[in-house]
């Protein structure tokens, strides 16, 4: 599983194409394309100022948006080299192409030390389709690649899986950057001999776009603590009314052979005791794919496995909270994946955010190990103000997932093993 990292190169020198995630969220003022959330750029300068001191020429790589193969202007990466300048407090150049002439030319100007930033790799088609005469193109000018991407390593594309594999044949490195190396550790080693008891804790809106990994932890954990919309599928297919909740009704048989592989492990597998539900209600308005726009109103706690017909479950319950919490306060690591409810709506924000506490509370006062698996999850830890007091937080949102249900990622799989 190890693979090299930027820590066993010897870079002097040497052209280093880096693929970062530089995907970050761009807003037009006045005129100007201007980054509101700066938070994956800095995610990168631990790997980057390393390579810096150790005397690397920095070609930085990162896709931004889903321009589709076109040049889309308001998807250049030209502000994001204007800032990470700022961060790493040296110039960064910007390189209005990826491949060709232009970056031959801005390459072969670099000193030891230097850093370009490519222009976004997804104005090629070539890129997500990972066509190798693109990959040729992009590793015209590497000597060595590195990749620190983890939210795109799950895409064979040319940048994340094309370059390594043409570096590689050529007598070159492929190596991981620091933080692909910290998602590889937390994600995948700290879990494969895991301090006991593990207890995972798993929201979101489906059954089904979690039950690989469900079934996988179910084989791993001692206990799992369910939440979210997904929580009501379960429900249903233990014959309970579920009311206008969300729920997929052709997945309550993975949901029973989930339970029945919990039951056989002898694993705890808590499904909520009480649910906050609100009854929908017609806005009159209609959301971006024409259909009509609901409000939830008159919040409520409902006890006991049953929903009214008429109202949803839309977070879960405080007698739910008290019993994970108990769960979480004896946990030595824990994993948690998907919100306990519509969290977007501070109203129904209450169950991630308690289960949020409870896990930095496990972290803090008893030791505990906790991983958070990315996306909703890390924006619920984010907006609780507990970023600092859990112990990793998942860059990837699908490729941790996919990492979590034990797939090979082909981002890393190009990676040279340790
Ligand atoms: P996922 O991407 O599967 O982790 O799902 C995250 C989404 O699930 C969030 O946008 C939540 O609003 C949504 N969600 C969580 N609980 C519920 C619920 N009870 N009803 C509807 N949506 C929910």
């Amino acid at each position: 599983m190890a693979k090299i990292t930027v820590n066993d190169l010897d870079v002097r020198g040497k052209r280093v194409f880096v693929r970062v995630d530089f995907n970050v969220p761009l807003e037009e003022k006045d005129g100007r394309m201007v980054i509101t959330d700066e938070t994956r750029i800095r995610e990168t300068l631990p790997t980057l100022n390393l390579l810096i001191s150790k005397g690397a020429k920095v070609i930085l790589a990162s896709h931004l948006g889903r321009p589709d193969g076109q040049v889309v202007p308001s998807m250049s990466l030209a502000p994001v080299a204007v800032r990470l300048g700022e961060l790493l407090n040296k110039p960064v150049r910007f390189v209005p192409a990826c491949v060709g002439p232009e970056v031959a030319s801005a390459v072969g100007a670099m000193q030891s030390g230097d850093v370009v930033l490519l222009e976004n790799v997804r104005f090629h088609a070539g890129e997500e389709a990972n066509d190798p005469a693109f990959g040729e193109q992009l590793a015209a000018v590497v000597d060595v690649y590195v990749n620190d991407a983890f939210g795109t390593a799950h895409r064979a594309h040319a940048s994340t899986e094309g370059v390594a594999r043409i570096v590689a044949k050529r007598g070159g490195v492929a190596a991981s950057g620091l933080l692909i190396a910290r998602e590889l550790q937390f994600l995948g080693d700290e879990l494969e001999q895991p301090a006991r008891p593990f207890v995972v804790i798993l929201g979101g809106a489906k059954v089904s776009d979690k039950i690989k990994v469900i079934d996988r932890l179910i084989e791993k954990a001692d206990a799992i603590l369910i939440g979210g919309a997904m929580a009501y599928t379960f429900k249903l297919a233990q014959g309970a009314k579920v009311g206008l909740s969300l729920v997929e009704k052709d997945k309550t048989d993975i949901a029973l052979k989930a339970l029945a592989k919990a039951k056989e492990r002898g694993i705890k597998f808590l499904l909520p005791v009480d649910n906050i539900v609100a009854t929908p209600v017609d806005s009159g308005k209609k959301d971006k794919k024409g259909r009509p726009k609901m409000d939830l109103t008159q919040p409520r706690v409902n006890v006991g496995d049953n929903i009214p017909d008429t109202e949803e479950g839309v977070d879960i319950g405080p007698a739910t909270v008290k019993a994970y919490a108990e769960v979480l306060a004896g946990a030595k690591t824990v994993l948690w994946n998907g919100p306990m409810g519509i969290f977007e709506d501070p109203r129904f924000a209450e169950g991630t955010f308690a289960v949020a506490r409870a896990v930095a509370e496990a972290t803090q006062k008893h030791g505990s190990k906790s991983i958070i698996g990315g996306g909703d999850s890390v924006k619920a830890i984010n907006k609780a103000k507990l970023g600092n007091q859990v112990t990793f937080m998942s860059t990837g949102g699908g490729a941790s997932l996919e990492f979590l249900e034990g797939k090979v990622l082909p981002g890393v799989a190009a990676l040279k093993d340790k």
